[in-house]
């Protein structure tokens, strides 16, 4: 048969049989619940927000069910490549605690039975499956040159395939031996192609697990399978390794969903079973327009994932606002666990948001105010250094010297039953606490308030003592304050407010203003203690002048 003659010459040297290969990647001993789904992000830039989600769904599916998360490094776009994408995976990935059961380490070691989990080493398993193809009759060299100094006419044709999904069948498709071997004696380079089996009327029907069943039209275009260079476009690859690493769910998100008819015709020319996929909406803004839009790099800083490290959001946060809008019913459980980490969440693809969730910072910030308030002093010390080494030197140098007196500082309304929700990023504390870790920089002081502001603060000055207990300072505050005439009783001060000059919380109010600047602080008292007799005089009398 000519086919097979044709495979022969294409791929003279292929490193080894189909049935090597099926031994090699044995079935993966499974129970029925334990999902294998992977990350298989594309080293092309830094990572992308939506990139991220779509990992961490599938890092979901497998951690409830004791199943097995691995990362395949999808190097196949060798031009798009970038040096350090590879790293900064890695890395990221290291920050959020996310450890694949399986991969490939940096220095080129394959941890797991399925390697090698960087695609651009497969390219010998890919030939076989090439060859395979061709050898039945289900693919074909195709010779389409790239025309010099012009675009490239073979990226062209495959992005005219995915615009429309009308037929299209190649030139190449039926070329004899002969011609096949004229080409290859003339050193011209070859592509394979797939040589579709349908015509353009033929429909087909999948189901996916978060938009159910689907109909479409079956793919009818002779599309690539290998480039010039040995090495698969997406397609391609995705059937072969999700087929023989034993991944039981894709996760990917929705934009592969038009791609689908392309892959089912893979897997069934392959030979391979088809494969359950959980295609996820994709994370979205509200645009100016007031519709909703994808978030992207280009307007959303919150879309590059480095924004989060800038930023200082703790990594906890991050994740557990991803929670919340993959599964609504995070929000709840969160309430009635506070205490329990995010890892005892337990979740089935069932309850993944089908619809595309919106990303909103605010939200973000309130669930991030939740997880700081419940750390400890210390790790709220040592998460901002962390953050201050990388983005604030100056404030680093401050922290680490003043060790003792920063660890005070973030301790205050913390470690309590009912700590203070108010920090939500490292790079927010030092501005929050400005007036602790140097002098007051702003002062909310109103015009209308200032004569009874100064009359007040003169009085309290003379009357502080930095050694009283909580109760004494209060009540401390409170004689001032009646002797000049504020109510000390509110109930009192609302039926009759024009009676005083105002009440006990105003009076704390000038207290707070005249040594942080601001109206709202957290604890006072505590404030007062931690700044000490000194500094509380010193501030005094600044605010006096
Ligand atoms: N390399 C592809 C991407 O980054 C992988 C998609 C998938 O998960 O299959 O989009």
């Amino acid at each position: 048969m000519d086919s097979i003659k044709i495979a022969n010459l294409l791929f003279p040297n292929t490193k080894y049989t189909v049935e090597e290969i099926e031994k090699r990647y044995k079935k993966r001993n499974l129970n029925d619940n334990q999902v294998v789904s992977r990350y298989a992000p594309s080293p092309t830039g830094y990572m992308h927000i939506g990139n991220f989600f779509q990992m961490f769904i599938s890092y979901n599916l497998t951690r409830v069910t004791d199943g097995t998360f691995f990362l395949r490094v999808e190097d196949t776009d060798a031009k798009r490549e970038k040096k350090d994408a590879t790293q900064v995976i890695y890395d990221i990935l290291d920050k959020f605690g996310i450890k694949p059961d399986e991969y490939q380490t940096l220095d080129g070691e394959d941890i797991g039975d399925y390697g090698p989990y960087v695609q651009s080493q497969r390219a010998d398993i890919y030939a076989v499956y090439a060859k395979k193809l061709v050898e039945e009759g289900k693919a074909f060299p195709c010779f389409c040159k790239k025309t010099e100094g012009k675009e490239d006419v073979l990226k062209l044709r495959e992005e005219k395939f995915a615009e429309d999904d009308e037929k299209e069948y190649d030139p190449c498709r039926d070329l004899s031996y002969e011609q096949v071997k004229a080409n290859l004696d003339a050193g011209m380079p070859f592509a394979i192609r797939l040589k579709t089996k349908n015509d353009g009327t033929q429909r087909i029907k999948f189901f996916d697990l978060i938009k159910g069943e689907i109909e479409a039209k079956a793919n009818a275009k002779d599309f690539i399978i290998l480039k010039t260079d040995g090495i698969p476009p997406y397609a391609f690859a995705h059937a072969v390794d999700d087929t023989l690493m034993g991944t039981t769910i894709v996760v990917r998100g929705e934009e592969y969903i038009s791609s689908v008819p392309a892959h089912i015709e893979l897997f069934e020319a392959l030979g391979f079973n088809l494969i359950t996929y959980c295609h996820n909406p994709l994370i979205c803004k509200i645009g100016d327009n007031g519709n909703r839009r994808k978030i992207s790099k280009r307007y959303d800083p919150e879309a590059d994932m480095r924004f989060y490290f800038e930023e200082g959001y703790p990594t906890t946060s991050v994740l557990e606002y991803l929670l919340n809008i993959i599964n609504s019913g995070f929000e709840n459980w969160r309430n009635a666990n506070p205490d329990k980490p995010w890892t005892d969440f337990k979740f089935g693809v069932n309850d993944i948001t089908t619809v595309a969730p919106i990303f909103d910072l605010v939200k973000l910030s309130d669930v991030s105010k939740n997880v700081v308030s419940k750390m400890t002093a210390l790790e709220v010390y040592n998460h901002t250094l962390a953050w201050a080494e990388e983005y604030d030197a100056g404030f680093a140098e401050y922290l680490k010297t003043n060790k003792d007196y920063a660890v005070q500082v973030l301790n205050i309304d913390r470690e309590t039953p009912k700590p203070r929700k108010d920090i939500y990023k490292w790079s927010m504390v030092k501005e929050y606490f400005d007036y602790m870790f140097d002098e007051p920089k702003t002062t909310e002081l109103e015009e209308a308030d200032k004569a009874n502001f100064i009359e007040f603060i003169s009085k309290y000055s003379e009357n502080y003592k930095i050694e009283e207990t909580k109760e004494e300072w209060f009540a401390n505050v409170k004689a001032v304050a009646e002797s000049l005439g504020y109510a000390t009783d509110n109930k009192l001060y609302k039926a009759n407010p024009e009676a005083y000059k105002g009440n006990t919380a105003k009076a704390c109010e000038f207290v707070r203003l005249a040594l942080t600047g601001r109206k709202n602080s957290p604890d006072l008292y505590e404030i007062m203690k931690i700044l000490g007799n000194e500094k509380v005089n010193a501030r005094f009398k600044a605010v006096l002048n």
